[in-house]
């Protein structure tokens, strides 16, 4: 099969042919609908603590058609079922993947597209497991089918806060991960969905998925706690951290509040530094999110189908083989895009 293969950090993915995924007894092999491009394999990419081995196939964010089914399996799956799968291949026996956790399994976690063993969807097969893999409604398109996964992130960042309807959020970046928590702050009934970024296009499409107020990123912390204050009449309850970069939990608690919570949703891989007074002074809850629960993605599918959630916005390219390299590499600084969808089978 075609595939896009990570060799050397700094070099461009190179388009290659590999041998097709062998799927297991209680495995399943889905041929690729579309695979949406992440931030994560963006960074990784660059090397640091998070470069995967030489022969990575990237992409845990897909969605495609049952091609292959293991033998264990005949009866609940058919050939040509639309699915998509948490991006893990767990045991689903011990109590992690049992309760719908297969992130946490005990036994044997794998994660697909993050080493050569078991590669990613930026390639026409990919192999996935049972007990991670949901059925993809017919109300639900392949646009929406491909961004279960970034949207089940945004959910779970919300799910583990303390979040109440009636909330004063922030949310810090408006890049695909906070778009998706904007969305389900509004779904939830945010009473206010303040947001900071620094891209204009961005800012856009953070407004149309339900932001109430955005403030530009470069705004100084006092002024935007001034700003804050006066359009919403409090400062906020929970702070929601997309962005993941060094300094921005620093930032996040000058801004906080007095017993709020800051959830850390952004990835960063690098050594940060704050001061712990601060928080001290404030009490505040500092909560990381990894992830999420199988729930998460039945969830975003369910109310997808039921048309109580559309984020299709978010896809703002959809491209082949041909030009992946380059929109990969362009993607490590352009921010007018938001989700690019690659489409191995077109
Ligand atoms: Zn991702
Ligand atoms: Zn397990």
């Amino acid at each position: 099969m075609k595939a896009a293969v990570f060799h050397t950090p700094g070099k461009p993915l190179s388009i290659e042919n590999v041998s097709d995924p062998i799927c297991g007894d209680n495995e399943m092999i889905m041929k690729v609908k579309q695979c949406g491009i992440c931030g994560t394999d963006l960074h990784a990419s660059d090397g640091g603590s998070m470069e995967p081995p030489k022969g990575t196939i990237f992409g845990h964010e897909f969605s495609g058609e049952v091609v292959e089914i293991g033998k264990n399996l005949k009866s609940s799956w058919k050939i040509g079922d639309p699915a998509v799968s948490l991006p893990f291949i767990s045991c689903g026996r011990c109590k992690p993947c049992v309760n719908g956790n297969p992130f946490f399994c005990e036994t044997s976690m794998q994660s697909i597209g993050m080493s050569p063993e078991v590669q990613g969807g930026y390639a026409e097969f990919v192999r996935i497991g049972l007990p991670e893999s949901l059925k993809v409604p017919k109300g639900v398109n392949w646009n929406f089918a491909s961004l279960v996964e970034p949207l089940a992130v945004g959910l779970h960042g919300v799910r583990i806060s303390k979040f109440k309807q009636c909330h004063r959020t922030l949310v810090i970046g408006a890049g695909p991960i906070g778009l998706a928590t904007i969305q389900w702050l509004r779904f939830f009934g945010a009473r206010h969905i303040v947001v900071t970024e620094i891209s204009e296009e961005r800012k856009k499409m953070a407004e149309e998925m339900g932001a109430t107020l955005i403030i530009d990123g470069k705004t100084p912390t006092e002024e935007l706690v001034a700003i804050y204050n006066k359009e919403t009449g409090g400062s906020p309850d929970i702070i929601y951290e997309c962005v993941g970069s060094p300094n921005v939990i620093q930032n996040c608690m000058e801004i906080a509040a007095p017993f709020s919570e800051i959830i850390l949703i952004g990835v960063c891989d690098k050594p940060d530094t704050f001061m712990p007074f601060m928080g001290t002074m404030k009490e505040l809850t500092l909560k990381f999110a990894i992830a999420y629960l199988k729930d998460d993605f039945q969830f975003t599918i369910d109310m997808m189908e039921q048309g109580r959630i559309d984020p299709s916005k978010m896809i703002t390219n959809q491209i082949g083989f041909d030009t992946l390299p380059e929109t990969f590499e362009s993607l490590k600084t352009a921010k007018d895009q938001c989700k690019v969808m690659i489409c191995p089978n077109r």
